[in-house]
Formats: C-alpha cells, structure tokens, sequence
C-alpha cells in the first residue's frame, strides 16, 4: 500500500471557473478572502485543522477574521469542495480530496496520512442490500504508528 503525506492527484487546484459556479449556487460571489482561504487547503502539506488554515490565511491576509475563516470552511464543506475528518476529542482535519480514499492516523504524533489505494464499492453494496440503505459514502481508518514514530524511542 502506497503510503503518502499528500496525494500528487488530488486535483490540488480547484478551477476558478468551477468554484464561481459553486458560489453562485448559494448567490454568493468569489471574494479575496475566500479564495485565499480555499487555496490555503489545497495547499496544506497534510490535513489541516481549521486553526491551522487560520494561521495560513492571515499570513495573507492579516485582517481577516477566525469567524469568517470557519465560516468559510463550513461552506466550502457545504459545497463539497472540501471534507472534513472529525475525531473524538480533536479538531476536525481538512481534507481537498475527494472523500472517497481511506486514512491512517498515527496515534502518537497525530499525523494523518492519506491512503492511496480506492475504497472497496462492493463492501457498501453488500451492506446496503442488508440493512436496506444507501450509503452516500463511507470512511476507512487505520491507526497505528507511523514510520518516523516507529523508529523513534517515546522519550
Ligand atoms: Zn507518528
Ligand atoms: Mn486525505
């Protein structure tokens, strides 16, 4: 199994065009702040947190507020341009993929890494015909420690 901080085809870009049409869905328009803070995600070397995208973002633009920032990140969620991984007890990781790969967390550094190989359809057909549902997608999580937690003594 392929083992990366970052897919290399996650369509790291969201066209500017494709993203317009999504805003006008909701009749809202492309502002600065938006675009920086989507472009924030895309850009993050793995899974950031919302805090995360904020310290990103005001780099940028310093006057913005947390309030939109989290704003924003609901919406873009809202408008599947973004998922979001939620664990217990944490604050939920940011993801500008498509949600359809699996997951490893290491449990020491917390580090998440994204799982290359697709996730397996037939499991959810299988499930579906026996509980009688339709499954919009679905999560697969191992956990674990990570290579550079492996070789590293817990001091
Ligand atoms: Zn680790
Ligand atoms: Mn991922």
């Amino acid at each position: 199994m392929q083992l990366q901080k970052r897919k290399k085809d996650l369509n790291l870009i969201i066209s500017e065009s494709h993203l317009k049409e999504k805003l006008k869905e909701r009749n809202l328009r492309l502002t600065k702040a938006r675009k920086i803070i989507l472009e924030e995600v895309k850009k993050a070397r793995s899974h950031p947190s919302a805090y995360d995208i904020c310290v990103k973002v005001r780099e940028r633009f310093p006057n913005i507020g947390i309030a939109t920032v989290y704003r924003n990140l609901k919406l873009f969620k809202e408008l599947g341009l973004i998922f979001e991984l939620e664990y217990t007890g944490e604050q939920g990781r940011f993801d500008s993929g498509s949600p359809d790969h699996s997951h490893f967390i290491c449990e020491r550094c917390g580090e998440v890494f994204d799982l290359e190989d697709p996730i397996d359809k037939t499991l959810e057909e299988t499930f579906e015909k026996r509980i009688g549902a339709k499954f919009t997608h679905h999560r697969v999580e191992f956990y674990g420690l990570c290579k550079a937690c492996r070789s590293t003594k817990r001091a």
